[in-house]
């Protein structure tokens, strides 16, 4: 690069640069991250480094955040408050740590470790052990004046304790907010419709940067003193452990993290350690700092313009990036719920690239007030499922208001949100691609249609090879098709086809429970199956007249109503009736056509199965037993009849053609 041209490029640099600190450090509204910010500054001190002629004093490297704004009494801090170099790679580290060495003519450093809060950097002067005052770090010599607020914090003591209480003390420390106390601050601003913190460490800022204290009072405000700065009193400090220790024996709240560290490499042993511990925190940290322990060391090394030489931060990964949200899609979970999912362009976080976010559900994306177009700051703690933290709103240009479905979008069956319900669902219960697993699942289950031996891997199994579909395929299963399934054997495959035919035989309340209604469980399916007797008089009942039973409440009325409603779920019913599922009838079947009447099948039926024949007429009250005897009424036989027919004939019971049973039941009108 030419003069000439650094020198522009540098001016175009301090301008954008002091623009961001502005944003940043006075409105507490980034608009880059930080991540891109340092990349930023990072340039500019390269240049400044290749061609010294192009700094000066107004450069944002020379100096340290930026001067106290009008509406605050300015502090005049005792000494300097400054800010840090930064490591963004083991090398860099490296080359820091040989440079000082080099320059103290030593082999090997001791340094003191930290975690580095990502917050707001206050300085507490303590004269007498009084709290005098408390102001922002500013522009590094003159400070915010936020004493009325830095009071409301618990944890910053508001006289000191112990012994040797130095005349005066100026304690540096980091004023930080919880991931809680964000969550909560946030949600409170979008319910009053006010500014929506990107993340805690500008929520930090904007609490402790109050006019009024109250507010600073009500956000859950954490304080760590890391440091001194002026100092008047008598314990000899001769080391940074000490000075910590002396603080926290003084009263003040030092981090548990802090190490002394002996040499470079357990330097970097320390910082994997705190990164992998990073997302348990309560509150954000944005790296670690590496101190030289020994004070007498630091003196030695000195400052540059902005930032001790004796320290540098060696910064973590960040964990919010910008991105656009470019649409949103909506997932059917295994319970029907629909979950809208925000996909991203794709971006880098914490070094996993992230192309989709949750927004929870539909009351989220209203909150937060995210539309397709946005651009977000997406946050990925640790192994959380990275989440859309807020939109930012200053960029929004061309975007459109999602809006949530009405049919799902795996089965086409209705979406529905009930009152005081944040979750929308699908109804399709029984068709639905989505919740078909769960589904079946719940219709094999014990208190269900109990079949034995059919348990959720062998389910899942089946329907991964494209044998069942919905529960109705069950019954269309055949012993072959079963033992073909890996480590199926044929005694297993035979076993269960008995356990899936010997379901067909059961109650109403059974199969109304086995159906897996929203909020329909054992207990409701016995009062519906009482009170409608019926399935057909079940799928006609309405809300209306579902509600009036006791212990029915709208939403399950609803639910049944809606459950009855869809085309997809009585068909699925009407090809589990056909398979052959009964139920006895237990009212007074003697009242029926063929109330207290027994009758025996035999031969092949032609015009329907043996199952469906045995439904029909134990829908009319008649009693289908195995053998003929004298009890039994009618033989209805079918092609090539076997001794049952024979048995009939010689005991003189009355015997019926397929077609004449037919007839017979027609009569009847008898339906499912
Ligand atoms: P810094 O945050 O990188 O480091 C210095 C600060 O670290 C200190 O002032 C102190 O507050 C804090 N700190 C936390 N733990 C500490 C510990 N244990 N010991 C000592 N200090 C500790 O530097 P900075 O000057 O405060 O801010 C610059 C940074 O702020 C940039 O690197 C960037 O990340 C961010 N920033 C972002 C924007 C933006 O627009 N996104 C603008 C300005 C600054």
């Amino acid at each position: 690069m030419q003069l000439e041209q650094a020198i522009k490029k540098a001016y175009a640099l301090r301008q954008l640069i002091t623009h961001y600190n502005y944003q940043y450090y006075v409105l507490d509204t980034p608009s880059v991250m930080d991540y891109e910010y340092d990349q930023l500054m990072r340039e500019l001190i390269d240049i400044e480094t290749e061609f010294p002629e192009t700094i000066n004093s107004n450069s944002p490297t020379q100096r340290v955040g930026v001067s106290p704004v009008i509406k605050f009494q300015e502090v005049k801090h005792l000494l300097p408050m400054l800010s840090l170099a930064n490591a963004f790679n083991e090398e860099e580290l490296h080359s820091f740590n040989t440079r000082i060495k080099q320059e103290l003519c030593v082999d090997t450093i001791e340094f003191s470790g930290e975690t580095k809060f990502d917050g707001l950097a206050v300085n507490v002067l303590y004269e007498n052990g009084l709290l005098i005052t408390a102001a922002t770090r500013g522009d590094g010599s003159l400070g915010e004046d936020v004493t009325h607020n830095v009071r409301t914090i618990q944890q910053v003591p508001l006289s000191l304790i112990g012994e040797n209480i130095p005349l005066s003390l100026e304690v540096r420390g980091e004023v930080v907010m919880t991931h809680k106390g964000f969550a909560i601050l946030n949600n409170r601003q979008r319910d009053k419709g006010e500014k929506v913190f990107a993340n805690p460490r500008n929520a930090a800022a904007g609490s402790l940067r109050q006019l009024d204290s109250r507010v600073t009072a009500e956000r859950q405000l954490s304080f760590f003193a890391y440091g001194i700065g002026d100092y008047n009193g008598n314990v000899d400090l001769t080391n940074h452990t000490n000075i910590l220790r002396q603080l926290k024996r003084w009263g003040l709240p030092v981090s548990t993290e802090t190490k002394r560290l002996n040499n470079i490499d357990e330097c970097l042993s320390y910082y994997a350690k705190i990164r992998t511990m990073r997302s348990e925190l309560a509150h954000d940290i944005d790296g670690v700092v590496f101190k030289v322990n020994e004070i007498a060391q630091q003196r030695q090394l000195g400052f540059v313009s902005r930032a001790p030489r004796w320290a540098i931060a060696y910064k973590f990964p960040p964990l919010e990036k910008m991105t656009q949200l470019l649409d949103i899609e909506v997932q059917v979970g295994r319970t029907g719920a629909l979950t809208p999912v925000a996909r991203l362009l794709p971006v880098k976080v914490a070094g996993v690239m992230i192309t989709n976010a949750t927004l929870h559900n539909f009351d989220e994306i209203k909150r937060k007030d995210v539309r397709i177009g946005d651009w977000v700051y997406v946050r990925r703690a640790g192994d959380v499922i990275p989440e859309i933290v807020a939109v930012i709103k200053e960029r929004r240009l061309d975007v459109s208001e999602f809006i949530m479905p009405d049919v799902c979008p795996a089965c086409g069956a209705d979406v529905v949100c009930q009152d005081g319900e944040t979750v929308y669902r699908c109804i399709g219960g029984l068709i639905c691609s989505a919740q078909k697993i769960q589904a079946i699942i719940h219709f094999a289950s014990r208190k269900a249609m109990n079949i034995d031996g059919l348990g959720d891997k062998l389910i899942i199994q089946l329907n991964e090879s494209g044998l069942i579909n919905t529960v109705a395929d069950l019954y269309l299963l055949s012993q072959e098709q079963l033992s073909d399934l890996n480590r199926m054997g044929t005694k297993s495959a035979k076993n269960l086809i008995t356990a899936i035919n010997k379901s067909k035989n059961t109650t109403l309340e059974r199969f109304v429970y086995a159906l897996g209604i929203r909020e329909v469980g054992e207990a409701t399916a016995r009062t519906i199956a009482a009170r409608y007797k019926s399935i057909k008089s079940i799928e006609q009942a309405t809300s209306k007249e579902l509600v009036t039973i006791p212990d029915i409440g709208p939403i399950t009325a609803f639910n049944i109503n809606h459950f009855f409603q869809q085309k997809y779920n009585l068909q699925i019913i009407q090809s589990l009736i056909t398979a052959g599922i009964n139920w006895e009838i237990k009212r007074d079947t003697m009242s029926l056509a063929f109330g207290g009447m027994v009758f025996v099948l035999t031969g092949s039926l032609l015009i329907m199965t043996r199952d469906e024949a045995k439904r029909r007429l134990m829908l009319l009250g008649g009693k289908v037993t195995e053998k003929v005897s004298k009890k039994t009424n009618y033989v209805i036989y079918g092609k090539n009849p076997g001794s049952k027919y024979d048995i009939a004939i010689k005991l003189g019971i009355k015997t019926l053609n397929e077609e004449s049973f037919m007839k017979m039941i027609e009569k009847e009108k008898v339906e499912p």
